[in-house]
């Protein structure tokens, strides 16, 4: 079974505040990115990165206008794959623990298990304008995170749509989902979390220093 690895990169990462795109912004002595390449080479037979224009290498393809785009200009280049483990450069935190226990989810019948996290929030539902319309039911909410694992018919079929569609959808399995697929959910830690502003920087920074 061939597993490809496939890590959208490409995007310029604005809210962070960095002077480069957030991939390549330096994370306790390397790029952000090469955090979880690493992690994905130890478990994947190659891995694919989509990355902004001026940052190409080997094994790299041009990210798209939307992640999702940038996900299908990955997974085009590597047709070989029986699966797709994507994860999102901005999540360097992953380890190859979870990693393994998503492609394990992969059980008969299942198109998709994804790693996410039980909500700790209580989460509300607004008008656009500030005003709550209703309060979610939190025992059934999970935030979901990368590393998404697919088998590779699905996610082909999922990605073959419209830019809009691609532009819309925050993450794969919403794609997985709309074309009848059935997407598992994976517990995993909320240290895996997602590198978005400059104070998620500094904690992931921490983390990553008592790590090594
Ligand atoms: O912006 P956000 O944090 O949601 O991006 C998630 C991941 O998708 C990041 O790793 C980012 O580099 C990637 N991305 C991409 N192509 C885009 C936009 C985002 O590969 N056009």
């Amino acid at each position: 079974m061939s597993l490809v690895g496939i890590v959208p990169a490409g995007g310029s990462g604005e809210r962070l505040g960095a002077q480069r795109p957030k991939a390549f912004v330096v994370l306790a002595g390397r790029a952000m990115l090469e955090w979880s390449v690493e992690v994905l080479e130890r478990v994947c037979d190659r891995v694919v990165v989509a990355v902004p224009e001026g940052f190409e290498a080997d094994d790299a393809v041009p990210g798209g206008a939307s992640r999702s785009e940038s996900v299908r200009n990955a997974v085009a280049a590597a047709p070989e794959a029986d699966v797709y483990v994507v994860h999102d450069a901005a999540r360097p935190l992953l380890t190859e623990e979870l990693v393994r226990r998503c492609v394990d989810a992969l059980a008969e019948g299942v198109d998709g298990a994804i790693a996410g996290a039980p909500v700790t929030d209580t989460i509300k539902h607004t008008d656009g304008q500030g005003r709550v319309v209703s309060t979610l039911e939190r025992s059934a909410l999970w935030a979901v995170q990368t590393p998404q694992v697919f088998r590779a018919g699905a996610l082909r079929r999922a990605l073959d749509a419209d830019a809009a569609t691609l532009a819309g959808a925050t993450d794969d399995a919403s794609l997985v989902e709309a074309t009848g697929g059935r997407v598992d959910v994976v517990d995993a830690r909320i240290e895996n979390f997602k590198v978005t502003t400059p104070l998620d920087l500094r904690m992931a920074e921490a983390v990553l220093a008592e790590r090594c």
